[in-house]
């Protein structure tokens, strides 16, 4: 047994209530993921996450490939026992980060090509490779390894990096089904053992997107992710491609949507359905000392924070505000002092984990309504 999806209400406007019962924990969900690249939440150690009452968090295949090796963090336990991390975890395909590496990367039908951002060495990633780094890394869920569609992209290359993507998706699935008792902690957690979500992309054009959903739901993954999103295209496509195949992916699997938002999206998608979410927002604008509260967003470097004795955001209930002032935190990060980045990222964590948390209360009454829902101000 892999995960167990336990639905216990859901909202007018499609909203989902739930709990997804995975190896290392149960998360209750909506569930915002924050992102650890490179098998750290980048400043923010593990206690502290425990403590902001993070659920999951995300591990980077591609990163954690190169550095310290896959191999090297089976030999020690897998990611949660080399991270020192007891709850849940995902890990990515890999497939965004070479996405990314535009200038370094090769693709074909077998898989692509890429050259290390760190030396220059030269890789070869295919579906098999991504799914048998994601077994040695042992996170409870795994992805399979799809190619993220440009934004903008004209349909005919859309429809091609769509066949792609189907394709390494049913070889990622054969491959995982074939494997997946493999991984190294499957006798500590009583047999169970971890999951495979496939990923819809197809841009912006809804018919490929819904073509993408079917295909996957026919193919019978654990979950499902919709992918290619927050690659450059406006909010509205984000919605529109969101809506477009919420409701084509099976109601009794998680739904996760990768790589968003601000805080109000996350809330936004959390009423409309979406389960799961990650995005390196909270932590990378925190490092800018952008911070998010419920006023608005705060420049933390801003001059008018010189001598404020206010905490960042008086009504948020997180360790920082709770002791630190604005004045400080704009010293810190004046100065490029690294606890700046650290607090700043907390603050932001506590504030993201608190939206997914009001959003949870919210859909937790069988009566709420789209109304209700709506007028409820958690947006900044
Ligand atoms: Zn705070």
């Amino acid at each position: 047994m892999a995960l167990d999806f336990n639905i216990l209400n859901v909202s007018e406007a499609g909203g989902r209530r739930a709990q997804l019962h995975l190896p290392h924990q149960t998360i209750e969900t909506p569930v915002f993921m924050p992102v650890g690249t490179a098998g750290t939440v980048k400043a923010v150690a593990q206690d502290v996450l425990e403590s902001l009452g993070a659920q999951i968090i995300l591990g980077n295949t591609y990163h954690l490939y190169l550095r310290p090796g896959h191999e090297a963090i089976r030999r020690m336990g897998g990611l949660h026992k080399f991270i020192s991390w007891p709850r849940a975890m995902l890990t990515d395909s890999g497939g965004f980060q070479v996405y990314s590496l535009t200038q370094l990367r090769k693709i074909s039908d077998e898989g692509v090509r890429f050259r290390s951002h760190l030396d220059g060495s030269s890789h070869f990633f295919t579906p098999e490779h991504s799914i048998d780094v994601q077994i040695a890394l042992g996170a409870d869920i795994c992805m399979a390894f799809d190619e993220c569609t440009e934004y903008p992209a004209d349909r005919d290359r859309a429809k091609e990096s769509l066949r792609l993507t189907m394709s390494w998706a049913r070889r990622s699935l054969d491959h995982f089904r074939a494997r997946q008792d493999e991984v190294v902690w499957r006798d500590a957690c009583n047999g169970k053992t971890q999951s495979v979500f496939g990923i819809v992309q197809g841009g912006v054009y809804a018919d490929l997107r819904r073509e993408s959903a079917e295909r996957l739901v026919e193919m019978d993954f654990d979950g499902y992710a919709i992918g290619g999103l927050s690659v450059g295209e406006p909010r509205e496509a984000t919605l529109e491609v969101i809506s477009t195949v919420l409701p084509l992916l099976p109601k009794d699997k998680p739904r996760y949507v990768m790589g968003v938002g601000f805080p109000d999206e996350i809330a936004q998608y959390a009423r409309m359905g979406v389960d799961m979410m990650d995005c390196v927002i909270p932590t990378r604008a925190a490092r800018h000392g952008l911070l998010f509260t419920s006023e608005g967003r705060m420049n933390i470097k801003n001059k008018k924070y010189a001598e404020d004795q206010y905490p960042p955001d008086p009504t948020c209930g997180c360790m920082v505000c709770g002791r630190y002032s604005r004045a400080y935190l704009r010293h810190l990060a004046r100065a490029g002092e690294p606890l700046g980045g650290t607090l700043n990222s907390i603050h932001n964590l506590a504030y993201y984990l608190g939206v997914m948390q009001r959003v949870r209360a919210e859909l937790r009454a069988p009566q709420a309504t789209t109304s209700r829902l709506e007028t409820n101000p958690t947006r900044p």
